[in-house]
Formats: C-alpha cells, structure tokens, sequence
C-alpha cells in the first residue's frame, strides 16, 4: 500500500545538512525541527478562543543554520525553486513575501522578542505536504524558532526572561504568520508544533491558553490522513472572510468571543449566513468536548458522531468543504472507516479517518478508485503515529 511515508529522522538530518553544506560551502551549526499536524475535531475554534484537538505528525520540517557575520540573510528550501536574501536590518512585516515571510517572518519575532538573532544561511528540508492543511506553514516557522534557539546556545526547555522559550516561539510563529505571511490563522498550528508529545493529541483550550495532552491508544484502530492534493491558500479571502463573519457574530451577541455564546443565542442572529458561522463554531467547540470525553472512556461510536457531524457542520454551516473532501470522508467511512471528518482550515487540504487496522488497505484503495473514477488528482495518503513537538538536532551532524 503507497503511503507518504515520513522519513528517518536521523536521514533527513543527514540529508538537511547535505543540501545546506552543498548549498553554502560549509556545514551548519546546529539543525531544528518541528512537526505538522492533523487536527482531530475543532475547527476555526482557536480564532474564537475555543477548543482544539491536534496530534503532530511524523512528517516534519528541519531548518539547518550557520550564522554570518554581515548581518546577511540566505534562505533557501528544497522544497522552493527560490532562495529568499536579504538583510537583519530590514526585515519587517510587508517587506518579505513568498515562501520566505515565514521563515524570516520568525527571526522578525524573535528579534522583536529580544533575542540576539545574527545575521544567517538557512536551509529547509520537509517531508511535510505544503499546502495539505497538514501545517508546513508552522513547521516551518516553529523549525527555524528551534534552530535560532539552538544556535543561541538556549535550551528549548529553558526559559527568556519570565517566559518559557517554547511559548516564545509559539508567539514568535504566529506573529509570523499573521502579521508577516499575512495568513489570519489562530495559534492552533504553532501550539501544537512546539507542544505536543509523542503517542499523545493536544487538547488546547483558547480562552485560557491551557494545554492537556490525552493518551491516543485507539485500541488497534489507524489514523488515517488523506491529503486530496486540491492546495488550499489561507492568504486568500476564504479564512479571512469565515473570521470576520465570526466576530460579527461576536459583536451582535455582546460578547468578546464566540466561545462565550450559546447556541439558543446563536440560533437568534438574524444575518442567516453569520449565524450559520456561529452555529458552526458553537456547536463544534462542544464536539470537541464529547470527543475528549468519548476518547477517555473508550467510545468510539460517540468519538464517529462527533466526526461526522462535524463535518456536516462545515460542508453545510461553515462552508469550507470541497466535493474531493466530502469523497474522501464518505468513501471512507462506506469502506470501514470508524470515522472520518475533512481536516484543517479548509477549500481544499486533507481529511482524517479512524480505521480498524484491518479495513486500511480497503479504505486506502476505496478512496483511491473513488478520485480516480471521478478524474481528481491521485491522493496521497498518511499513517500517523502521534510524534512530539519541536526540537534540536544534533545526531547524525557530524557525519554530514
Ligand atoms: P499548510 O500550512 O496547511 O501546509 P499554508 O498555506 O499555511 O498550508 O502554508 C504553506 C506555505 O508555507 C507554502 O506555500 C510555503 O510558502 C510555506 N512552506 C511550508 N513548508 C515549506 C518548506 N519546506 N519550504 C519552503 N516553504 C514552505
Ligand atoms: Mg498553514
């Protein structure tokens, strides 16, 4: 069965080194890395201080960097045909665009945070799928936050001043991504590249900024991802527009977030298409809840309603669904799939599925006759095992 298969990490170590060392005549110093991930359920939430439940995939982003005494920048991607220059100095939002605003977005933040960024060669190497709602864009940013960490001679696990080095970069992405890339994406995505833990999800609950790790044994059941390889683009209006059509509906009901509304409220918006926003993000943020619930006590039918219906919620509320995606979810779940639901910000990316270890060669399959049948670009597919949040690489740099 053709899985996308994440790599060794000790490989893609020595393969990230390799490609910097042939990119600028000299090794790195010191390498970091930092998952994607797949959301479980909870969707748009974290813009509207609400809940979320990720798990960071094997497929990650290393950054390899030396520093430079000019206060140069050299940037440059495997996974991009143009390398990115520029300087120090310069750097601030509007002045970057391109696949490089997130890499260089972050040393804008940490700077700005008051770590002592030098100038830089930076290489990237992902096996992370770009554009797959799978989260390179955070990877990416979180990676280069660790490596900076790393060549700062910091402990990841330290702490800058009062604040702990991972919520520093946690910040320092998101800044990066929002102000510099110029995506509104909530903090879901860099909170769980730097957080999570391996063989656990994250539950992250944005009104108070706590996290809880939740032991993932699914008791001989897979995650499945499936990316249908239609890119989503969140620098377009789609995302931006589904944000503002939230805080409108904040605004209408008096309160700051959409976190704090009720349904009964909700139900009473009168622009139709903002309350069907609303309803989306209310009724989702409790799915979230039943699926933490239904996870602890082993109820995997309860854990399939709440997929379901929160993919209902967007294909109908939200409307962030695409006729690829619906295939993806439907098919799977027709082929033995416990559970299925789209995944990520939406118009386009990757869904997720629970299948019994036995029925993941049919529903991989299945899905795959289904794009075909219909003339969609062949999908690609993923086994996750739940990975663990950024960190440094040191092993196999020497033997670059
Ligand atoms: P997602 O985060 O779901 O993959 P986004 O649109 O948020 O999708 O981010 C994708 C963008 O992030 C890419 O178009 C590119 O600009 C940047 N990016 C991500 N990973 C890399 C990488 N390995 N090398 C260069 N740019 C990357
Ligand atoms: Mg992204």
């Amino acid at each position: 069965m053709p899985l996308l298969e994440p790599g060794s990490p000790s490989d893609l170590v020595r393969a990230t080194a390799a490609a910097f060392t042939e990119r600028f005549g000299r090794p790195p110093t010191v390498l970091g890395r930092a998952p994607g991930r797949v959301n479980l359920i909870g969707e748009h939430t974290d813009y509207n201080r609400g809940l979320v439940l990720p798990v960071a995939l094997p497929h990650a982003t290393w950054v390899a960097v030396a520093p430079r005494e000019d206060g140069a920048l050299n940037l440059s991607s495997t996974q991009q045909d143009a390398p990115w220059t520029g300087t120090l100095d310069t750097l601030e939002p509007g002045s970057i665009s391109g696949w490089a605003a997130y890499a260089a977005g972050v040393l804008w933040a940490l700077r700005e945070a008051g770590l002592d960024v030098p100038g830089l060669d930076l290489h990237v190497h992902s096996t992370v799928p770009l554009g797959a709602g799978l989260s390179s864009s955070a990877a990416l940013e979180c990676a280069v936050g660790a490596a900076v960490v790393g060549l700062l001679g910091l402990d990841l696990d330290g702490r800058h001043g009062e604040e702990p080095l991972r919520d520093l970069l946690v910040r320092a992405g998101i800044r990066a991504e929002t102000e510099v890339a110029g995506a509104p994406t909530g903090g879901m995505d860099q909170t769980i590249a730097v957080h999570a833990q391996a063989g656990s999800a994250l539950l992250i609950d944005f009104d108070d900024d706590s996290r809880r790790p939740l032991d993932l044994d699914l008791e001989g059941r897979v995650l499945l991802v499936t990316d249908t390889r239609v890119s989503h683009e969140l620098t377009d209006g789609g995302y931006a527009s589904r944000r503002a059509d939230c805080e409108a509906a904040a605004q209408a009901l008096g309160v700051d977030s959409l976190r704090h509304a009720s349904l009964d409220a909700v139900e009473g918006l009168t622009d139709e298409r903002v309350r069907r926003r609303a309803r989306h993000i209310v009724t989702e943020v409790a799915r979230v809840e039943r699926t933490v619930a239904a996870l602890e006590a082993r109820d995997f039918a309860e854990v399939a309603r709440c997929f379901l219906d929160s993919h209902t919620s967007m294909r109908e509320d939200f409307e962030i669904s695409t006729e690829e995606l619906d295939t993806a979810v439907g098919v799977a779940v027709e082929a033995g799939a416990l559970a299925a639901r789209m995944t990520g910000g939406g118009f386009g990316g990757s869904s997720v599925a629970i299948v019994p270890e036995e029925r993941l060669a049919a529903v991989v399959r299945a899905i795959d006759a289904a794009f075909a049948l219909r003339s969609y670009p062949a999908p690609d597919h993923l086994v996750v095992e739940p990975a663990a949040g950024a960190s440094l690489e040191t092993d196999g740099l020497s033997r670059a």
